[in-house]
């Protein structure tokens, strides 16, 4: 295992590549889905494939709250996931963030008058950053995402 980090390590540095984004100056972001229908998630997703690949610009996906920068979340809040939506948030040290991913999640999406649904994120968590679009695509999550990774490195 060390080995082949140690040849990747060299192959990078003769290749000239930069250092990846990943230590001081990235931003960890714990996603939360909220009752979305997962168009949202589908969009997330591209945002780490081989052609957008955002971790290079220092943005990643943790699995816990406790090491996470932004809560983001995706669909209106649900009477089931309220409760774990505060507990992800009460876990994050500060300073703390929260990112709503989609129409729903800001309150004016297609699955916002559902029976199951409290409300807008906004209703629950103080939002600090609004992603809008139904779903949006990973160029507009990179657009209002990655001006939070130059403010965490400052
Ligand atoms: S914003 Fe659109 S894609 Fe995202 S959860 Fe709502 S209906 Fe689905």
């Amino acid at each position: 295992m060390f080995v082949l980090l140690r040849g990747l390590r060299r192959d990078r540095r003769a290749a000239g590549l930069r250092r990846p984004a990943g230590g001081a100056g990235a931003l960890q972001l714990r996603h939360v889905d909220a009752g979305s229908c997962n168009a949202c998630e589908h969009e997330l997703q591209a945002t780490a494939n081989p052609f957008h690949d955002l971790a290079r610009f220092g943005l990643s996906i943790t699995a816990s709250p406790r090491h996470a920068d932004v809560l983001l979340v995706t669909g209106p809040v649900t009477t089931r996931m309220a409760v774990a939506l505060e507990r992800a948030y009460e876990a994050m040290s500060e300073p703390r963030r929260v990112a709503a991913l989609g129409d729903c999640a800001i309150g004016c999406g297609l699955l916002s008058s559902s029976a199951d649904v409290i409300g807008r994120l906004e209703d629950v968590l103080p939002v600090d950053v609004r992603i809008p679009g139904c779903p949006p695509d990973p160029a507009t999550i990179a657009r209002h995402l990655l001006p939070l990774v130059s403010r965490s490195a400052g």
